[in-house]
């Protein structure tokens, strides 16, 4: 037991701890496609970029949290006044790779990079560092998710991640912290590259404060140059400097030359490589403290942590200390993703809100944008915040020109969709129910599973009312009884990739009834058709002779027509001859577009549209890129 805790055992047991804790998890989600386990909420790496696009866009990046934000903020002072304590006690990328570097030493397959060459791969984390923070800043979205080889394994390499590059950085992560020690941590980890810079505060102050002075000076100089600049710093005094770190830091190691042996042991335990055998104190940028050399040293009170017994364990309290102090405070801190206000200053200081929670679909940046775009169309709403981790939504209403009600209404969106089409010339019934906790998109999601799977519902809409009045369109001979069941049913399958799940859901029937109206089968399908309208790039400002249009056929029923407005958005920033799109039902769903004559070729704007992928622009210059959901023929 003494040789557990004077050998470094509780850091091995807390690594170990960490790694179990994420393998048992790991497990589980890969045997159970519906669990999912929010590993993300505790990512200091996403609160550090959170920090940077909350700064920045004012907004909290992608699905981020105060809490995320806090753990962010803890890690980089617990690295300032003390060092890498996250990287050497709790990080499973810090921990695999150190593992797999005592597996190749054992193997006999590890080799040491020189000094040039190591100065040179250095580089590396901070270009994925510049990178990483580009893309979080300019997309709202983290970047790092795209190749995070943990969060590729938990999300089952999901929506967010780049398989491509999750797969070579899973590969770096196992095959080069085997055969190069610390080949990860060292070389490729962004996190590594912002905690070396923490090492070079002085640096880091100096830099920020000539900054402050150019913006107090009223020149615009954008963020960007300041991090690229503190990135360069940092690579700079890393490679060129790694044993000269400047910071405040309170504890370092420190080694009694009176009564060292110089049996290098210390050296030869260290993960990094340092050669703590010839220092008195180590001030290396690579130490993360982990403690291995003094737990290593045979000769007591020789190697130290300033110098004093007593401080052994000051690493782990401090740790301690960040880790449950952040996750307290960030319970209490709550951020929200998007929170605009558009209103007068009048208009806004006789504002109300109202809270809404449970809004399934508000859930990452991109949907927080689209839920304040719909707000800002309803007359009277004067700003919204969004907190996507619990879902919930705050909207400001001018109580001289709106109402509760009203904005209660607005939140809701009402929808048709069109699941098959029906025979032209046959009759169909009109079933109306009423049901309960159905409000959102996810729910319209939900009920077009349930009802495609029984299927012999054609249609369905609904419109705003509590409980929500839903209208079914379905073959004539319908049981009601087992249709009610059907939409009360405790789960619904769905599918992830290949794998399907049960998905819990909670609708409750207040009332069903058929009816004694019919519709037929052409008639449904006209009217279930969702037109879209919109005109852009001064569409008004040309003479109506400049303005032509052509038509493109929807290959299938459009279902979402909302999507138009990426596809408009998409387009027309691309070709600003492009002047607004209609879509209607003539004998087929059909798109009509709209052109300045020779400005644009229609078969060019006809590429644009059918483009796998859309580039949406927002109004505060943030770019995203999604799947396009429409095709045509
Ligand atoms: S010098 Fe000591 S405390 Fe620092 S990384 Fe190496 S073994 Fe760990
Ligand atoms: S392990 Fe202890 S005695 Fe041996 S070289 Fe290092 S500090 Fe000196």
């Amino acid at each position: 037991m003494k040789i557990f805790f004077t050998r470094n055992g509780i850091r091995t047991l807390i690594q170990l701890s960490i790694l179990g804790v994420s393998i048992y998890w790991l497990t589980k989600v890969l045997v159970n496609p519906e669990l999912f386990v929010d590993f993300e909420q505790y990512c200091p790496m996403g609160g550090i970029q959170s920090l940077f696009t909350f700064l920045q866009n004012g907004a909290l990046a992608c699905s981020m949290s105060g809490m995320q934000l806090i753990l962010g903020i803890a890690l980089l002072v617990c690295v300032l006044l003390f060092s890498k304590l996250f990287c050497s006690y709790i990080c499973p990328l810090g921990t695999i790779s150190e593992w797999f570097g005592k597996l190749g030493r054992k193997l006999k397959i590890q080799f040491t990079i020189n000094d040039s060459w190591d100065k040179v791969f250095r580089i590396f984390k901070y270009a994925l560092l510049s990178l990483t923070f580009y893309y979080t800043l300019s997309s709202n979205e983290l970047f790092c998710k795209t190749y995070d080889p943990f969060f590729a394994l938990v999300s089952r390499f999901g929506y967010d991640v780049i398989p491509w590059a999750a797969t070579i950085a899973i590969a770096i992560l196992g095959i080069g912290s085997t055969i190069i020690p610390m080949f990860w941590c060292r070389y490729v980890c962004p996190l590594g590259a912002i905690s070396n810079l923490f090492k070079h505060i002085y640096v880091v102050i100096a830099l920020v404060v000539i900054y402050l002075v150019i913006y107090l000076l009223n020149i615009e100089v954008s963020w960007i140059y300041l991090l690229i600049i503190l990135f360069v710093a940092g690579y700079f005094f890393e490679a060129i400097l790694p044993e000269r770190s400047k910071s405040i830091q309170m504890m370092k190691i420190t080694r009694n030359t009176d009564s060292c042996i110089d049996c290098n042991l210390c050296s030869k335990k260290c993960p990094q490589g340092i050669d703590v055998a010839s220092l008195e104190v180590v001030n290396h940028a690579d130490c993360n403290l982990c403690g291995d050399c003094v737990g290593s040293c045979p000769v007591s009170n020789t190697l130290l942590i300033n110098n004093k017994n007593s401080f052994r364990w000051m690493p782990i309290l401090a740790l301690a200390v960040f880790v449950l102090g952040g996750i307290y405070l960030g319970t209490k801190l709550e951020l929200p993703t998007v929170d605009m206000k558009w209103g007068s200053q009048e208009e806004v200081a006789q504002s109300k809100f109202i809270e809404y929670s449970g809004l399934k679909n508000v859930k990452c940046y991109g949907s927080s944008m689209s839920f304040v775009g719909q707000m800002k169309r309803v007359p009277g709403v004067t700003g919204a915040a969004t907190y996507v981790n619990s879902h919930t939504v705050k909207v400001w209403y001018d109580t001289t020109a709106t109402s509760s009600a009203v904005v209660k209404k607005a939140l809701f969106s009402p929808v048709k969709v069109h699941i098959k089409d029906g025979i032209d010339s046959l009759k169909y019934a009109i079933i109306d129910v009423k049901v309960y906790n159905f409000f959102d998109q996810m729910d319209v999601f939900y009920l077009d599973q349930i009802v495609r799977q029984d299927g012999n519902i054609l249609s369905f809409e609904s419109s705003f009312g509590e409980p929500v009045n839903i209208k079914l369109y379905a073959d004539y001979n319908i049981n009601l009884d087992s249709l009610k069941n059907s939409i009360e049913r405790k789960y619904v399958s769905l599918k992830s990739g290949d794998k399907e799940y049960q998905q819990s859901i909670n609708f409750k029937v207040a009332d069903i009834n058929r009816t004694k109206r019919y519709v037929r089968g052409i008639d449904l399908k006209r009217g279930m058709f969702l037109s879209y309208k919109r005109t852009c790039n001064n569409y008004k400002s040309y003479p109506k002779d400049q303005i032509v249009s052509f038509e493109m056929t929807f290959d299938t029923y459009p279902r979402n027509e909302q999507m138009m407005q990426y596809v408009i958005n998409s387009v027309a920033t691309k070709d600003t001859a492009v002047v607004g799109m209609v879509t209607y039902y003539k004998a087929q769903p059909t798109l009509r577009v709209y052109i300045v004559k020779d400005k644009t070729d229609p078969q060019k704007v006809a590429d644009l549209i059918t483009e796998e992928k859309l580039t949406i622009t927002y109004d505060n210059g943030i770019v995203e890129k999604i799947d396009n959901p429409y095709t045509f023929k």
